[in-house]
């Protein structure tokens, strides 16, 4: 199957109880034995429920994997992955994350015995100089949230699994989504996704993914999964699916619209610099050109007024976008990065990569580009 078929179709099968074409919302915990463990496949719905399955065999599908799992949130995905991990064992990660994974791994896994390296991955060389016989997990976010810095997954993996082909890479997919790029099929094993962005694509649900394409690895993130119990409900799963289903129109559009703005904005003289990989003035958009489809509807800008209070003045001012945290609805939002989401990296930390007072990022969602173009220029008058 194509991939505009997968998101409808991809593991899904007809529900044999009814012949129900959507999968049944199956709201219950436990499920009738015959005999002591005589049962139909489900006993317990921390271990496995039905919806759940439903959606976790999509998840598997969209991304070339052979299986997936659905958890509470995208930060209960990534902590089943680092839970992989042993004291003492090594994580190479980007210095641009998102800022709930980089509180995650700073000030939750360091105190259990694990280190931590944070580099530009721009530069693929980057992480090669920092690996050793203690290196277990390469940790890829591309785009970066909110500077939309590239990496490259094909040759990173390439590089670490000449190295050590026992160190696993992961890759959080949240903004690029498998419409855009495919990290399994570029030499990765883990594929994260915060599903409360473009997956669910409706701004309804908080929930995380994990897929791989190995047996072994799948069995010992179902043995997290199950054991650990941060797993999806049945409702959220349902609406997960759902909003799966129009996961490649919606990315279309996003990156028709996060364009449109992209290229306004670099000629617009407010404003100092735009961070959008498909402009060709960007400095990744060769690596990005090579492994993303299309560019997305994550848009960054700094101003040249480089002050809060010039960035709060525009935030307050726009009318169609709403100033919110979060992304990938089907809705347009602005956000101020150093005050909302990535106010858990110390300020120290933020400058020296560059998160400002004056950045803006921009979730551009799926509305009639006029109306979105007419609100931004409204906004930085
Ligand atoms: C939102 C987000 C997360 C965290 O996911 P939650 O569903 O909020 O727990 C992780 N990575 C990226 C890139 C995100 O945007």
């Amino acid at each position: 199957m194509k991939f505009n078929t997968k998101t409808i179709h991809g593991g899904q099968e007809h529900d044999p109880a009814t012949g129900a074409v959507m999968p049944p919302i199956y709201q219950t915990s436990t499920y009738a034995q015959s005999s002591p463990g005589k049962h139909k496949g489900y006993e317990y719905s921390r271990a496995a429920n039905p919806t759940r399955t439903a959606l976790e065999n999509n998840f598997a599908s969209i991304e070339n994997g052979t299986h997936g799992f659905a958890f509470s949130s995208g930060l209960a995905a990534i902590d089943c992955v680092l839970k992989l991990l042993n004291p003492g064992d090594e994580v190479i990660a980007g210095d641009d994350l998102y800022g709930g994974t980089y509180r995650m791994f700073t000030r939750m896994f360091e105190k259990y015995g694990l280190k931590f390296h944070f580099v530009n991955m721009e530069e693929s060389a980057n992480v090669e100089a920092l690996m050793n016989s203690n290196t277990k997990l390469i940790w890829i976010e591309t785009p970066t949230n909110p500077l939309m810095k590239i990496a490259d997954i094909d040759k990173i993996s390439k590089i670490v699994k000449r190295k050590d082909s026992n160190v696993l890479v992961a890759v959080d997919n949240t903004f690029a989504t498998p419409y855009l790029q495919l990290p399994l099929d570029l030499g990765a094993d883990i594929v994260m996704h915060s599903a409360t962005k473009y997956l669910g694509g409706h701004s309804d649900l908080v929930m995380g993914a994990l897929m791989v394409k190995d047996q072994q690895l799948a069995e010992e993130l179902h043995f997290i999964q199950f054991a650990g119990g941060a797993v999806a409900g049945p409702q959220d799963s349902f609406l997960a699916l759902r909003g799966i289903k129009t996961l490649h129109i919606r990315m279309q559009r996003h990156c028709e619209n996060g364009m449109a703005i992209a290229k306004y904005l670099e000629t617009h003289p407010k404003i100092a610099e735009v961070f959008y990989p498909g402009l060709e003035s960007d400095k990744s958009h060769h690596i990005a050109k090579k492994q993303m489809k299309d560019f997305g509807g994550m848009v960054s800008f700094k101003l040249k007024e480089e002050s809060e209070a010039a960035a709060f003045k525009i935030l307050e001012s726009f009318k169609v976008f709403t100033l919110a945290e979060s992304l990938g609805g089907v809705e347009s939002l602005v956000n101020h990065p150093i005050t909302m989401t990535h106010a858990s990296i110390p300020a120290k930390e933020r400058e020296k990569i560059g998160i400002t007072n004056s950045l803006i990022r921009l979730s551009v969602g799926i509305e009639d580009i006029d109306d979105l173009l007419a609100d931004l220029k409204r906004a930085l008058q």
